[in-house]
């Protein structure tokens, strides 16, 4: 018998089965609550500001929510651990800018705008303007506004491919390029795992290997604008409903127009439509996947529950 059949038979390790509990875990988890609470909370930018670009995208009542100063749930070990390397990820890449454009580049740049504020990832103001080609096509630009974020290798290669970014990081990198005048709005995504080289060859030739795992979207001031204004509106119009003492219809952006989030529990939502013969009637129906990513989530089934029964 060859070395080579020997190991082939033997199995990958004595035990198959992960040991659960994990062991250490506590130990970890403790490590990320005192990395979250060494953070502290979140400081908005500005003194009056009431709402920050990074809920661009969200559940309108999940803006009124936290407007409104509702108590947030905390975020679970699963939830610190995908922030923690995210962050990691973002340092990277802030830091790698750092280095190639020194004072010319702002990281975590404050904007103050009243009643909106927002923390832009990286902002570079060259010294002089500088080509950057997009699709063929070069642009001048001065001002670059990035908006960073990273996800799954599944979730990143599917965006890559398809889907493109998502509709919230798009609205929070456009309010943010428009706070600051921005000639190019930059969106750059990273993947928090490698991809196997099957999957890499799928994105297209001439790719190099970082573009494996780093992706980019870049939207001139003509392109970013018109959505940072509708997306401003959408915000402004929450808190005019706060304002008034009521809490915001539970509807997001990326569902189909009309659409409801009908049980914040699972995300169901609808679109309800006017049949003569039968009243309303269901046109259209889906699970939005954020209701449980929600900070609010317990509040607002509770409220959907009282709202229904306040109705019967
Ligand atoms: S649970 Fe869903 S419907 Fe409720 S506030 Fe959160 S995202 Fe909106």
């Amino acid at each position: 018998m060859t070395i080579a059949r020997d190991l082939r038979t033997l199995p990958n390790s004595p035990q198959t089965t992960a040991t659960y509990p994990s062991l250490f875990r506590a130990d970890i988890e403790n490590h990320l609550v005192a990395l979250r609470d060494a953070e502290g909370p979140l400081v908005q930018a500005g003194p009056n500001s009431r709402i920050r670009h990074s809920w661009a995208g969200m559940c309108a009542r999940r803006i009124g929510y936290s407007v409104s100063g509702a108590e947030e749930e905390p975020n679970d070990a699963e939830s610190l651990w995908s922030f923690a390397l995210g962050r990691k990820a973002h340092e990277i890449v802030q830091d790698a800018l750092l280095a190639a454009y020194g004072f010319q580049c702002s990281i975590e740049h404050e904007v103050d705008l009243g009643d909106r504020s927002c923390h832009i990832d990286a902002l570079l103001d060259l010294e002089k303007p500088k080509g950057f080609e997009i699709d063929g096509v070069t642009h001048i630009a001065k001002t670059v506004c990035f908006e960073l974020k990273s996800t799954g290798g599944y979730s990143w290669s599917l965006q890559v491919k398809t889907e493109g970014p998502k509709l919230g990081a798009y609205l929070q990198g456009c309010l943010n390029a428009a706070a600051v005048d921005a000639d190019l709005l930059v969106i750059g995504y990273l993947a928090l795992d490698r991809q196997s080289k099957t999957a890499r060859t799928l994105y297209g030739p001439n790719r190099l290997p970082l573009d494996a795992v780093w992706a980019t979207w870049a939207y001139t001031r003509e392109q970013y604008m018109p959505d940072a204004e509708r997306e401003a509106k959408r915000l402004s119009k929450v808190l005019e409903v706060v304002d008034s003492g009521r809490l915001p219809e539970r509807v997001v952006p990326e569902l189909p127009h009309g659409a409801k989030i009908t049980d914040p529990k699972t995300g169901h939502w609808l679109v309800l439509g006017n049949d003569d013969q039968e009243g309303l009637t269901v046109v259209q129906a889906g699970e939005y996947w954020g209701c449980n990513f929600c900070s609010h989530q317990k509040r607002c089934a509770a409220d959907a529950e009282a709202e229904k029964s306040a109705r019967a």
